[in-house]
């Protein structure tokens, strides 16, 4: 390490998760050495998933975890043994919450993909014209048609099921056979075609879990999804995408990768002389050394907030205000998704009707709001996922034997529920940002993050739509015991953080270019939820997928082409 030689790679990328890993893929197999550069701790797939095959009966409390050791997680969600491996304790990277976010962070190699639900839909132009057809942001530099092809080599590889439903506000993905639908959802579906038309859908989500793998998958070393159930684990099968299982080792296999974990990235590099990004200074995590790396080109991938934050500390007498902040709107326009409206309901039909077997994922109904024209006194619109089942009802805890053995193999199902959950397109706004605190510290010597995020009465008028639709939707469908609310949960409860270094024509109001190039500094690429100008109703990280390995391609062209 002490020579600069064994510093210096043709590509460095910052993160290791779902976007991160698709850097290194592609700048792997285009020949480049790429260093990945991971703050967590590093986890190989299958060796590093220790609760993978565990029965909930296996741990101490029956997954419970104490209370005792909840406390250095307190205000996060999923206190459950078999996936505090995942966890990122509140004193790793202190923040501060201006007004009330929830931050999900995913701190090791691999970063959320492990952690994901999976579900991939892609955007059409309705979401790439939103802002310039709807007045707000700024103009997306891209539209589908120039991107379609790198939704299909990403789809590709990563092995997405679901079916082709020719729905041109969500265009078909390249996919393998779907899981099956309840009865209820089929009943449900076919209740949306008689009373909306074709305006709603209900259709099969997509979502990266192989149904039909195919040699490319088998290659990577992945086999057919089991229907687990236990994907937040990390599984074993490879049956769901996620860094760890596919990108990575990928990467691995060209001889080019370099990971390095436990380096957490305090800032890139800036070469005043020859104005241009020259690499970027890491923290080792354990011993708390400052290191510098070197490289052609940069790759932001540490996730939304996380990249903002590293462009926001990469000051220079050039970018005294963060990398690349010449027009001072780094950070800002930060978006999230809103998941605040919940439905659930019962259906009294088809008691002789059960569900077998487990499934991994659910139905979802795309946005059918503001498609053609403006209809609604919000602007964008809503998905919604759906799921339903007959809970089985166990009427007895204290039987032994053969009653025991009987009330098992006999089962009491309840009636069949149906839940809903929406997932709304936000408008990004100026005033939802971050910034770094100008002296609060986080252990590692780095400013902390201030999160400055709340709902705006577009979100509220759209929460309201929600729940009246879902209301008539489930009441056409002759659903009875319907509950549908407004769960008023903060922003950042959907986990999609989104914008601050946002894609735009004009450097003057945005911050990089349509190959997510920094308009000022044009050896830095920043693929991952940051460089979204706008939010889309549809989950987003296949999308931040696509965006990457495009730009890590036309990096790898502008290299040889002598641009960069
Ligand atoms: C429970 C859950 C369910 C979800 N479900 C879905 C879904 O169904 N569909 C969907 O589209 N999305 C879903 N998401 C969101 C999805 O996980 C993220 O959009 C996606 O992982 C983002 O990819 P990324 O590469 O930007 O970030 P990540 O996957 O989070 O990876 C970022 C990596 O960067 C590392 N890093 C951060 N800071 C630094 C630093 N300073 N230096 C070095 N490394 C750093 C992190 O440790 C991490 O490994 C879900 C998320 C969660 C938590």
């Amino acid at each position: 390490m002490t020579s600069k030689d064994k510093r210096t790679y043709d590509a460095i990328v910052i993160g290791s998760g779902a976007s991160g890993g698709w850097a290194a893929k592609e700048l792997c197999e285009k020949g480049l050495r790429t260093l990945v550069l991971e703050r967590g701790r590093d986890v190989q797939h299958v060796k590093d998933y220790p609760t993978a095959s565990k029965g909930m009966w296996e741990y101490e409390l029956k997954g419970a975890v104490p209370l005792k050791d909840q406390l250095a997680y307190e205000g996060q969600r999923w206190m459950r043994a078999d996936v505090m491996h995942w966890k990122v304790r509140n004193d790793e990277q202190a923040f501060i919450q201006e007004k009330p976010f929830h931050w999900f962070r995913g701190y090791h190699t691999g970063g959320k993909s492990l952690l994901w639900a999976r579900q991939t839909q892609r955007w059409s132009d309705f979401d790439f014209e939103g802002p310039a057809r709807d007045g707000f942001a700024v103009d997306w530099p891209v539209r589908y048609k120039e991107i379609e092809k790198w939704y299909t080599h990403v789809e590709k590889f990563v092995g997405i099921s679901g079916k082709k439903d020719g729905i041109p506000e969500l265009p078909d993905s390249e996919v393998q056979k779907p899981f099956d639908m309840t009865c209820l959802e089929d009943y449900f579906k076919e209740s949306l075609k008689k009373h909306y038309g074709d305006k709603r859908h209900l259709i099969h989500a997509r979502c990266a879990h192989l149904t039909e793998p195919k040699e490319i998958h088998f290659a990577q070393g992945r086999v057919k999804c089991q229907s687990q159930t236990m994907c937040n684990r990390g599984c074993n099968f490879g049956g769901y995408f996620s860094s760890n299982s596919s990108t990575l080792p990928w990467a691995q296999k060209t001889g080019k990768l370099t990971l390095r974990p436990d380096a957490i990235v305090h800032s890139i590099l800036y070469d005043e002389k020859k104005s241009r990004a020259s690499g970027v200074r890491i923290i080792d995590r354990h011993s708390g050394e400052e290191i510098d790396f070197y490289a052609k080109i940069i790759f932001v991938n540490a996730s939304t907030i996380n990249s903002n934050a590293i462009l926001l500390n990469s000051k220079s007498s050039r970018f005294p205000n963060g990398l690349g902040n010449d027009n001072g709107l780094l950070g800002k326009y930060l978006s999230c998704h809103n998941y605040r409206g919940k439905g659930n309901a019962v259906y009294e039909g088809f008691t002789d009707k059960i569900t077998s077997g487990r499934r991994p994922t659910n139905a979802y109904i795309p946005n059918f709001r503001n498609l053609q024209k403006q209809e609604t006194p919000f602007l964008r619109g809503y998905a919604s996922g759906i799921s339903s089942g007959r809970p089985f009802n166990p009427e007895r805890t204290d039987l032994i034997g053969s009653s025991l053995t009987d009330s098992i193999l006999n089962p009491k199902y309840q009636g069949w529920y149906i839940a809903s959950w929406m997932m709304g397109e936000c408008v990004p706004v100026e005033s939802n940002h971050m910034r770094l605190h100008e002296s609060l510290k986080d252990k590692y010597g780095i400013p902390q993050i201030v999160l400055s995020v709340e709902w705006t009465e577009n979100d509220d008028l759209m929460v309201k739509d929600y729940q009246e639709q879902t209301e008539e939707m489930f009441h056409r469908a002759g659903f009875s015991n319907i509950n549908v609310r407004d769960t008023k949960s903060p922003p950042g409860s959907d986990i999609h953080e989104m914008g601050g270094v946002r894609m735009g024509h004009d450097a003057k109001t945005s911050l990089l270019n349509k190959w997510n190039q920094l308009h000022h500094c044009k050896n830095v690429f920043v693929t991952d939820g940051a460089c979204m100008t706008s939010t889309g109703s549809q989950n987003p990280t296949l999308t931040f997928m696509m965006f990457t390995a495009r730009a890590a391609n036309y990096a790898v062209d502008e290299l040889n082409r002598r641009n960069l």
